[in-house]
């Protein structure tokens, strides 16, 4: 077998995280006797300073012709001020379009020797293992009409939640199969007592449930589920949500594990599969080797599980960071008193190292 991936590792930090994430994702394959080629490609200001366009016809091509893509992240102030349609941002909005990316998800684990990096009581959070599956590519974020017009006396600022029902099943249902592999309990997060999208997304619930008797379904308000989150996170499993609702419960989420520095993302469609770090290209870091490459190295962990379907190889990467994390090393965003401060590439190696 052998696997095709893009690697676009975008601005700022996008490069020093993916080159560590290269390295642990070339040696996985090594263990897994897996053939794999890797292809790099230009996207976000990088792409913009060398073509123009922050989504180059060559990057879109590779993409669409690989099994997965690692990616680490886009933007900075040197591109904060060009046309909206060139910004760097707007390169990754197209490709998640493109490759028809609907579905997000975010695993929220609280790794042992950071339960007292998390903003949570010990208590809480011991132990914690979420994933929000988030809808990514309908919802307000894409609903016609939208836009700004001009009333009596000012404007009026309008946008639409839509969801269909093929929208709603595939993704409830790719919860679901997500769930089977998990603790079998799934919590659909809604707005049921206000929103017609809501009272339609429940009914899909409903109707996807019964195709798997095996898994617990419960509903929750998302007012209540932003509440429930920060109170008692463990009573969670699998969250599937909408695109609005999950953009925010999932940062949350992330935050409750204590940085943005180890939240990795898998964003699934028909065929290609995109894997990044959550966070952007912090370019108040940027090139000081002091970036955390977790989150990217977790990323890869994620492109075991669902691209190719090998979760031991996956189990054995988060292993691995755990370790390395139970030995104290941290990166700056991690450092606490009594832990050992290691730089991106240390990171990496200490990660490989344990790993083999
Ligand atoms: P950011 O995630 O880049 O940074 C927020 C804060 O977290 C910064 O203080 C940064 O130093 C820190 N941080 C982030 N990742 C870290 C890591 N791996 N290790 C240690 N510290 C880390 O968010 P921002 O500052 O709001 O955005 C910066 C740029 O990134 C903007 O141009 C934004 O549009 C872009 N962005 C891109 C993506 C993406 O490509 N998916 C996501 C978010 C933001």
């Amino acid at each position: 077998m052998s696997v095709r991936v893009a690697v676009v590792p975008g601005d700022g930090i996008g490069s020093e995280v993916v080159a560590q994430a290269v390295k642990v994702l070339r040696k996985a394959a090594a263990m897994a006797e897996l053939g794999i080629e890797l292809q790099w490609g230009l996207a976000g200001g990088c792409a913009v300073d060398d073509s123009g366009d922050p989504l180059p016809d060559a990057t879109l091509q590779l993409c669409r012709e690989s099994d997965a893509i690692l990616f680490g992240a886009v933007g900075g102030p040197k591109w904060d001020h060009i046309a909206p349609e060139i910004r760097p941002e707007r390169g990754l909005l197209r490709l998640r379009q493109d490759l028809g990316l609907f579905a997000n998800l975010r695993p929220a684990k609280v790794f042992t020797a950071l339960v007292d990096a998390s903003p949570l009581k010990r208590e809480l959070v011991e132990g914690l293992d979420i994933v929000t599956v988030r809808e990514l590519t309908g919802d307000i974020y894409y609903g016609e009409p939208r836009g700004v017009t001009a009333i009596d006396g000012g404007e009026r600022g309008i946008n639409t939640m839509i969801y269909t029902t093929a929208e709603i099943d595939r993704i409830v249902r790719l919860a679901f199969e997500i769930a089977q592999q998990r603790s079998r309990h799934v919590t659909s997060v809604d707005k049921a007592n206000v929103l017609e999208t809501s009272r339609l997304w429940r009914k899909i619930v409903e109707r996807v449930a019964g195709d798997f008797p095996d898994i617990a379904v419960e509903h929750m308000y998302v007012d209540n589920a932003a509440m429930q989150l920060v109170r008692a996170p463990k009573q969670f499993d699998v969250i599937v949500t909408g695109n609005l609702f999950g953009d925010i419960l999932s940062d949350e989420a992330a935050m409750v594990t204590g940085s943005i520095g180890l939240a990795a993302s898998a964003s699934l469609g028909h065929r290609t599969a995109l894997y990044e770090p959550v966070h952007g290209s912090a370019p108040d870091i940027a090139g000081q080797g002091v970036a955390n490459p977790l989150a990217a190295i977790l990323s890869v962990a994620l492109l075991c599980q669902y691209t190719l379907k090998l979760d031991d190889l996956a189990r054995r990467i988060e292993a691995a960071v755990e370790q390395v994390l139970a030995q104290g090393y941290r990166t700056r965003d991690l450092h606490a008193p009594g832990t050992k401060p290691v730089g991106t590439a240390e990171m990496g190696q200490f990660v490989l190292h344990a790993l083999g």
